[in-house]
């Protein structure tokens, strides 16, 4: 798929605008594929298709829940069918690695679809007799129209994770992929269709977030908008989305605080430290990107990194060999080049990496070293800002209690590690540090199915299981009389030694 049109009710288009965006393949800077470019115009096109599938009576809605539960496990065996093909688009758009994009993205995506289709039938109400004669039911229903819109990492898992439970609850769906990950995002969208969703079910339109991702937020008949992206876009979709009392989901940015005790296994806790803020260059919202490790360990885990980074196979994404790939684009190759250079400036030292890769073939694209900033302090630009990319500050500390004030001391409230051998300690930590999850003595595995919530200025929303998945509707209260009666209030007739006040 080399030039990537939007889906609206039904139809692959071209925006009428004409223009194009090119999507540059960050190993090598050449164009690897293009889009058409929408508008808000495009945007209300698809708001309306959307609208329309909703309605009462529609193909959509007139599906019972088992069908579409088919659909998506159809869509999910299609998905899977192809994930050759979609792992190397997205490598080749956005640069992650293909051992992470084959095994990891790909399974993510069709997983969601799975995993919500089998929830289907959870979404039951409430009921109550215990007025007698009456009868009060809750049941859930769906929103209508709701907004997808994801970051370009992660972004085919990212997309179905708001589609998925969406979908399952009978909504119907308008997404938006960031315009430098477009192209697996489509092929998931090729993969619905021939699965049988009905038009105007699944829309995408494509575009810049300025004006399409506005447009989306602005509009009065989009329910629900789920967002995945930085913290300060989610505050702009915010505050356009009140204009019509929208609802909304924030995924955001991080901070995360990795923390290691001295008494902890050293040698897992640096391998996962590596893992937590080097895997996918850093490019993941949970990335730990703040170690703040005991003063009594920091001279054995420095060492540790500085023998242990250099060995990182770094290489062109596609091979299957490579560990660690290119920055997603020119643009933020130079962003995170220029928070390594703040950071000097603050008075970090740079203990491994901090320059751009040049040499040979890596002077195409957009390759920054591993790299360890020492001597940060909590004040600093780097260590309180996302920099979402491969750096890694460090601090120390001398008690538990310090290492928490530190591991709070950001904004940010998404995600956090602790590592040592006393487990009254680890749980202490992981309850005291206020993030929406927290490891002790792993980093970043996650069971299936189990719900998170972001903290502070990381998010709003619920994300994942029978929770998430009622986010996606809206609870209606129905009172049944059983024997029907007058209520006797506006008669003018008061009943004897009835004070009808
Ligand atoms: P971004 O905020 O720049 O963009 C995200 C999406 O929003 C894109 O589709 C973009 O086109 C659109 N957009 C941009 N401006 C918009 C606006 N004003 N109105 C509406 N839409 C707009 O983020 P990014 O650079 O694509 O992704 C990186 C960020 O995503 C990081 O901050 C990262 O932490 C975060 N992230 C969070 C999670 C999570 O689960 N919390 C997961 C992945 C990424």
């Amino acid at each position: 798929m080399n030039r990537i049109r939007m889906y609206i009710d039904g139809e692959w288009l071209e925006s009428e605008s004409g223009r194009t965006t090119d999507i540059i393949n960050p190993a090598n800077g050449r164009k690897a594929a293009e889009m058409t470019r929408g508008t808000a115009d495009d945007v209300a096109g698809a708001v309306a298709a959307a609208k329309g599938a909703f309605e009462p009576g529609s193909p959509w809605r007139s599906l019972s829940a088992d069908e579409r539960a088919e659909l998506m496990v159809k869509a999910a065996e299609l998905i899977e069918k192809r994930a050759e093909e979609l792992a190397v688009a997205e490598t080749n758009s956005m640069g992650r690695v293909y051992r992470e994009t084959r095994y990891d993205d790909v399974y993510a995506a069709s997983g969601a679809f799975r995993y919500y289709a089998g929830l289907i039938h959870e979404l039951q109400g409430a009921a109550s007799v215990e007025n007698g004669d009456m009868m009060t039911v809750t049941v859930r229903e769906p929103l209508g129209v709701c907004a997808v819109l994801a970051p370009w990492n992660y972004s085919m898992g990212t997309m179905a994770a708001g589609m998925a439970p969406a979908l399952a609850a009978g909504n119907t769906v308008v997404i938006k992929p960031s315009s430098l990950s477009p192209v697996a995002t489509a092929m998931m969208v090729e993969a619905m269709a021939k699965a049988g969703f009905p038009a105007g079910s699944v829309n995408m339109v494509l575009g810049s977030g300025s004006e399409v991702g506005t447009a989306l937020s602005e509009s009065v008949d989009v329910a629900k908008i789920t967002f995945t992206g930085g913290t300060a876009t989610g505050r702009d979709i915010i505050a356009r989305s009140a204009t019509s009392v929208k609802r909304y989901a924030m995924e955001l940015g991080g901070k995360s605080p990795f923390i290691i005790f001295d008494d902890a296994d050293l040698d897992v806790a640096v391998d996962r430290l590596m893992f937590g803020i080097f895997l996918s260059q850093g490019q993941v919202c949970i990335a730990g990107s703040r170690l703040l490790v005991q003063d009594t360990a920091y001279e054995r885990v420095t060492a540790m990194l500085k023998e242990r980074i250099p060995k990182i196979r770094i290489g062109m994404p596609l091979d299957e060999n490579t560990e660690f790939g290119p920055m997603v684009s020119k643009r933020h190759m130079e962003r995170v080049l220029d928070y390594i250079r703040i950071g000097r400036e603050e008075g970090a030292k740079v203990l491994v990496g901090g320059r751009r890769i040049t040499e040979g073939a890596f002077g195409d694209g957009y390759f920054v070293e591993p790299t360890v900033l020492v001597d940060c302090d909590e004040h600093m630009r780097v260590v309180n800002e996302e920099i979402f990319g491969p750096v890694l500050t460090v601090q120390t500390f001398t008690d538990e209690q310090e290492a928490i004030r530190l591991a709070n001391s950001t904004g940010y409230g998404l995600a956090g590690g602790v590592f040592t051998r006393d487990m009254g300690r680890a749980l202490r930590v992981c309850s005291a540090v206020d993030t929406g999850i927290m490891w002790a003595n792993t980093y970043m595995e996650e069971t299936p199915g189990m719900p998170v919530s972001p903290h502070r200025q990381s998010g709003t929303t619920v994300d994942g299981g029978l929770d998430g998945l009622k986010e996606y509707t809206v609870l209606k209260q129905i009172n049944l009389a059983m024997t029907p009666t007058k209520s006797d209030w506006f008669t003018g007739m008061v009943s004897e030694g009835k004070d009808n006040r």
